[in-house]
């Protein structure tokens, strides 16, 4: 046995292999046997794989992982996105209300400037129409301090466009109705329906203002006149249609008639002015000649050069009438004061502040 020797010794026994058989020497050049692959896993000592299987065999859970990680990448990704554009969303949809408000804003800002632009020209127009009223003394037709009242309140009303629209809307029908009344003035003063003297005087004292009636002046103001105005029509005149047939009326009674008459429609239109005015007269009147009436009379007496209460008309040679209207006649200071009172009543422009 010595022959076979060391040689013998480092040949593995064919006969009894063994997995400690199989593996190389730690020294040998020799490739591994292929059953090392197989079913036997490596030992410890196993010899390291090759390149290739070490990549493959690394790159399979990787990749898992990195599809795994991508597909959560993405889904944040894609909840960012949403939540990004659910936010858009809202902050656009705030924005869109704000531009609509700001632009609301601006439509009313707009509407209320437009308004008022309106209610200013309707204010200007008003006060131009009330200027042709300059020196007109039959009262109660133009109300300054009225307007000058609606100015006022559209100062309170400027943040509301209804309401300035409310108020244009009353002074362009006030402005309307004065301009209505100035245009039947002119007819009224360029006509004469009654064809009497009476009312081309009392036209011409009135510019056509006062208004005159020929009719039964008797019956409407409960005692024989010549002619009369109430309270309930203070701007016309109503001379009695039967008087005016007297054989004593000429055109001079009918003229001083007239003015008695005209100074009633004063009266009547003016009841402030007049208030203070016929106090003067109060002392100087009785039951039968009110202070009213001699005031009245006074206004003719002032007036109507050469006018007197006491009338002589005589109607024929051999006779005559004796006219003697409330049979007072006013002095000098009264006359005075119904010039006063006369200058004071007549109307005077001004400019009402918007
Ligand atoms: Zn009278």
């Amino acid at each position: 046995m010595a022959n076979d020797g060391p040689s013998s010794e480092l040949q593995p026994e064919p006969s009894s292999p063994s997995t400690a058989d199989v593996q190389p020497a730690p020294f040998s050049d020799a490739a591994p046997a292929e059953s090392a692959d197989t079913d036997v896993p490596p030992s410890p000592q196993a010899p390291e794989p090759d390149a290739d299987s070490v990549l493959s065999a690394e790159k399979k859970p990787k990749k898992r992982r990195g599809a795994i990680v991508a597909i959560v990448l993405l889904a944040l990704a894609f909840l960012v996105a949403i939540t990004l554009f659910v936010f858009s969303s809202i902050r656009l949809e705030q924005a869109l209300d704000i531009v609509e408000l700001r632009d609301q804003k601006i439509n009313e800002q707009s509407e209320l400037i437009d308004e008022k632009q309106t209610f200013g020209l309707a204010m200007d127009n008003l006060m131009a129409v009330v200027a042709e009223y300059e020196g007109v003394r039959v009262g109660g037709l133009v109300h300054l301090e009225r307007y000058e009242g609606w100015a006022q309140q559209t100062w309170k009303d400027r943040w509301d466009a209804q309401e300035v629209r409310e108020d244009t809307i009353r002074v362009e029908e006030t402005s309307m109705a004065l301009d209505e009344a100035l245009a039947a003035a002119k007819v009224n003063a360029s006509t004469n329906t009654t064809g009497t003297t009476m009312e081309a005087v009392t036209d011409s004292l009135g510019m056509g203002f006062a208004n005159s009636a020929l009719d039964d002046a008797d019956t409407l103001c409960g005692q024989d006149v010549a002619g009369c105005v109430t309270s309930d029509d203070p701007y016309t005149a109503h001379y009695d249609a039967e008087s005016d047939k007297r054989p004593y009326m000429n055109k001079w009674l009918r003229t001083g008639l007239a003015h008695h008459e005209y100074a009633h429609v004063l009266q009547f239109t003016n009841p402030e002015a007049t208030e203070k005015a016929v106090g003067t007269f109060t002392a100087s009147a009785t039951a039968d000649a009110p202070d009213y009436e001699i005031m009245a009379d006074c206004f003719a007496l002032t007036f109507l050069d050469g006018w007197e209460i006491e009338q002589t008309v005589w109607v024929s040679a051999y006779e005559y009438w004796e006219i003697t209207g409330y049979g007072y006649t006013c002095n000098a200071s009264q006359k005075q004061i119904i010039r006063d009172w006369y200058a004071a009543i007549a109307f005077i422009p001004r400019t009402v502040t918007q």
